[in-house]
């Protein structure tokens, strides 16, 4: 991938320093009260994500990180599948950032209207990019700070751009799956996806925050499906004692 500096982890061995509350979990749970983010309980989880996706990443088809926010923006309410259909005809067009930030508005709207919410998604491509030409010199910002400046641009798309493109663990990536299955997981008890990060965070080592994401996105779409999770092929189904659990 290109503009990658750091690599992600893709083994199976684990932080053996865990930070300052993921070790008071841990005492916590030795004192008798068992709980979701007890230490050795996230380390297995950690461990069997690792054995089922140990090369998990993110299916967004792009070349660069400019292409990889964009494209990111497009998939909001939308599949990756049909981000990634229309996608490669798109970057043909409007290869560089200048050629966003002057587009047609009109024009662009219906080349990516079948990704749903096309206006906003107009207004946000074109915005971002008129941004990243003005102030950025042409280059994607490789901080959160900078990358929440842009127009359609939340910590989700931010972590994204800054894992994926930079190796840059800034956040956890806390999509739809990553929301329903940390839940069934017990690694939170929030909805909000800003609190929902803040719980991962706390108990998953910084080393694994990229891999994480792309893991429980993976996990989420093959296997802890929304309507009905198949648990019996889960190698996680042992530690997980989800109420949507389907054995
Ligand atoms: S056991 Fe079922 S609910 Fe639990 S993580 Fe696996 S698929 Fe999801």
């Amino acid at each position: 991938m290109a503009n990658q500096k750091k690599k992600q982890s893709t083994g199976p061995s684990l932080s053996r320093r865990p930070g300052k509350a993921l070790q008071a979990k841990s005492r916590a749970g030795a004192a008798g009260q068992k709980r979701g983010t007890d230490l050795a309980r996230v380390r297995a989880i950690l461990e069997k994500l690792d054995e089922a996706y140990p090369a998990a990443t993110c299916a967004l088809k792009h070349q660069n990180a400019f292409q990889l926010l964009i494209a990111t923006i497009l998939s909001a309410q939308c599949t990756d599948e049909r981000v990634n259909q229309v996608t490669p005809g798109l970057f043909a067009k409007y290869p560089k950032p200048e050629d966003f930030a002057y587009a047609n508005p009109a024009e662009l709207e219906r080349e990516i209207r079948s990704t749903g919410f096309f206006r906003n998604k107009t207004k946000s491509i074109m915005g971002a990019s008129r941004k990243i030409v003005d102030e950025f010199h042409g280059e994607v910002p490789k901080t959160m700070e900078q990358l929440l400046t842009l127009p359609g641009v939340a910590r989700k798309t931010a972590n994204v751009v800054l894992g994926t493109a930079f190796g840059i663990a800034s956040g956890v990536v806390v999509d739809t799956h990553v929301q329903r299955v940390s839940g069934r997981l017990d690694l939170t008890k929030n909805t909000d996806p800003k609190k929902i990060e803040q719980d991962l965070i706390r108990v998953v080592p910084q080393e694994k925050w990229i891999l994480f994401a792309h893991q429980l996105i993976w996990h989420g779409r093959r296997v802890c499906q929304a309507r009905k999770p198949r648990c019996i092929e889960c190698n996680l189904e042992r530690i997980c004692y989800s109420k949507d659990k389907t054995v």
